[in-house]
């Protein structure tokens, strides 16, 4: 199975991806985390990627792009996937279909959690308190001012994805604001129909 997790920053793409991908043994595959491992690593991709992500902007499609079409490539994700923050531009999801359609496979489905924007500040700064209190250091880009940035970002350049899968009949929304474990029963319910 080959899912897509879409919507804004904070929506929950990276708490779902993950105990879903425990649920049905899948892979999770997170750009955001990749490219962080990348600047911490401190190598080419992360030193190119590391201002952009802590200012909220996007790093160049051609760089998640080669990513994402490596990371594919590996054996554990014959099995399927869930991609969580990518595609996030119309030229990143015309990349993953010509992607997919050259290995002779498709995406199942593409899930949008729907939240208000008003609560994707308090997550956020939630996030970053939760963890300075279990001491670690929170992300470079977990703040107002970067989340700003990150929700134009969303707006302008990945909300028409919302257009450009409803128009392929994949397009699945769920209530992004309902209890953890709720999203998850959702995911699972419209992923059994
Ligand atoms: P969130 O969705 O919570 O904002 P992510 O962990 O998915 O956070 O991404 C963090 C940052 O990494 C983004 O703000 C962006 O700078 C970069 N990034 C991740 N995925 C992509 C992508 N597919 N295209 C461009 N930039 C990306």
């Amino acid at each position: 199975m080959k899912l897509i997790l879409l919507g804004p920053p904070g929506a929950g793409k990276g708490t779902q991806a993950e105990t879903l991908a425990k649920r049905r043994g899948l892979v999770q595959l997170s750009t955001g985390e990749m490219l962080r491992a990348a600047v911490k690593a401190g190598t080419e991709i992360g030193r190119k990627a590391e201002a952009i992500m802590k200012s909220g902007g996007l790093v160049p499609d051609d760089v998640v792009i080669g990513i994402i079409s490596d990371r594919i490539a590996e054996p554990d994700c014959a099995n399927g996937f869930i991609l969580d923050g990518f595609p996030r531009t119309l030229k990143q999801a015309a990349a993953l279909d010509q992607l997919l359609d050259s290995k002779g496979t498709i995406l199942d489905a593409v899930i949008e959690l729907k939240v208000d924007d008003d609560a994707l500040l308090a997550r956020i700064e939630n996030r970053a308190r939760e963890t300075i209190a279990a001491g670690g250091t929170p992300r470079a880009d977990d703040n107002a001012e970067a989340l700003k940035t990150r929700l134009m970002a969303y707006y302008k350049e990945t909300s028409p994805l919302i257009g450009y899968y409803f128009a392929q009949g994949k397009l699945q929304t769920i209530d992004g604001m309902a209890p953890i474990a709720e999203v998850g029963r959702q995911i699972d319910a419209l992923l059994a129909a």
